[in-house]
């Protein structure tokens, strides 16, 4: 395949969140067309792409509109259904690919593929019947309980401690497919972002430590300030024999889990730019989203150089309530005073709990400033600065 040269294409993206609205900026600095397929009438990506074709992920009229307009097709979420991919596939470029997306939206098949890709992950049993319920291994308690498909930001997860709370669980989850994984003891969390392009050239950036509340991502951290050389190599080295195994096209995160004991194992990974790496945007010669149009249009790769000690904050809605009400927006003004701060709202209508807003980076010559300021940045927004 001939790459798509800036400047004559149209891209398309299935999604129209604030991954898709990134992705969209990038594509159309680098002089590309955007179109956008999203059932909502209003949408982050929605607002800013040429055209917004709104329309179900299934639709047969949306999807034969997209494929007609767009030389090539990317996805910014990973329950988009794989059968809109394949559909599309059939007409045009797609990346990532059908087969690849459907690994990551099924906990057990991802387990089973990182396994196979010789890359350990949780100990974990797969529990679709009553069978498979009374077989788990009470070495795996306490655990937690998470349905195999459909799940984010922490959804889908019940903590269970006995037997007993893990049958009242697997109830109250609708006797679903589940994946019983091993509470694990976590010195932190760590992700790397690996775009691999359809020559088979891959690139990665440097790990990233991550803080979640509540199951929710709160604070990246690049470079991951407690993450030794040899634990950093490992991260890399397995992100990218697992994009390997896939055939992988595309930018794709891996989630991993540093252990008390010193162990690396994978968590989970997600077939798209990442939360987590947000960073890249402020703080990398080459934005995670820039490499994602890379990839679709067969451009070349170039290896991600960080310039930056970056701190990324999450802005969730609740920054927007107070003890005296709201929606009001945060004081931006007194936190872009701050050095270093590079704003970053989704252009969302409405603040919400719990919903991604925006990101606040914040970029310094060491580590060490860009902690500082990203510590009085979170007092500024009344975060926790327990990191
Ligand atoms: P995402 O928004 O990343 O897609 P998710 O809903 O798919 O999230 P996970 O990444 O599986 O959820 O879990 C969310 C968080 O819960 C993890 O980042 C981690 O903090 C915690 N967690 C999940 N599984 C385990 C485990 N086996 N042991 C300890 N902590 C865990
Ligand atoms: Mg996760």
């Amino acid at each position: 395949m001939p790459p798509l040269l800036p400047g004559t294409a149209t891209l398309g993206v299935l999604g129209g969140g604030q991954l898709g609205r990134m992705f969209v900026h990038a594509a159309q600095a680098m002089g590309y067309r955007c179109i956008v397929l999203d059932p909502d009438a209003i949408s982050p990506a929605g607002a800013v792409a040429e055209k917004h074709i709104q329309a179900d992920y299934l639709d047969h009229l949306g999807l034969a509109q997209l494929a007609r307009d767009c030389d090539a097709i990317t996805t910014e979420f990973e329950n988009v259904p794989a059968l809109a991919l394949e559909t599309l596939a059939g007409m045009r470029v797609v990346a990532p690919a059908a087969a690849a997306v459907a690994v990551c939206q099924d906990r057990a098949v991802e387990k089973a593929h990182f396994e196979s890709a010789g890359v350990p992950c949780a100990p974990h049993a797969v529990i679709t019947n009553d069978i498979e319920l009374a077989a788990v291994d009470p070495a795996l308690l306490p655990g937690i309980l998470k349905t195999s498909r459909m799940g984010y930001d922490g959804k889908g997860q019940v903590r269970v401690k006995t037997a007993a709370e893990l049958a009242q669980a697997w109830n109250d989850l609708k006797r679903v497919p589940c994946v019983l994984e091993q509470m694990l003891p976590l010195k932190a969390e760590l992700s790397v972002l690996v775009a691999r392009g359809a020559d088979g050239q891959v690139v990665t950036y440097p790990v990233q430590q991550n803080l979640h509340r509540g199951g929710i991502l709160a604070v990246t951290e690049v470079p991951a300030p407690d993450v030794p050389a040899e634990v950093a190599t490992l991260a890399i080295a397995s992100a990218r024999q697992v994009a390997q195994a896939l055939a992988y096209v595309g930018v794709l995160c891996i989630e991993f889990f540093w252990l008390d004991d010193g162990r690396l194992v994978v968590n989970e990974m997600a077939p798209r730019p990442h939360n987590s790496g947000h960073w890249t945007m402020n703080g990398a010669s080459v934005s995670q989203f820039e490499l994602q149009v890379r990839a679709l249009a067969g451009l070349p790769l170039p290896e991600p150089r960080q310039h930056s000690a970056t701190v990324m904050l999450n802005l969730l809605g609740d920054l927007w309530f107070t003890a005296e009400g709201g929606p009001t927006p945060p004081a931006w003004d007194r936190l872009l005073a701050l050095p270093g701060t590079h704003l970053h709202l989704y252009g969302k209508a409405e603040a919400r709990h719990g919903r991604k807003m925006g990101h606040l980076n914040i970029t310094a010559d060491t580590p060490e400033a860009a902690h500082a300021v990203a510590l009085q940045a979170a007092a500024l927004l009344g975060l926790p600065t327990d990191f």
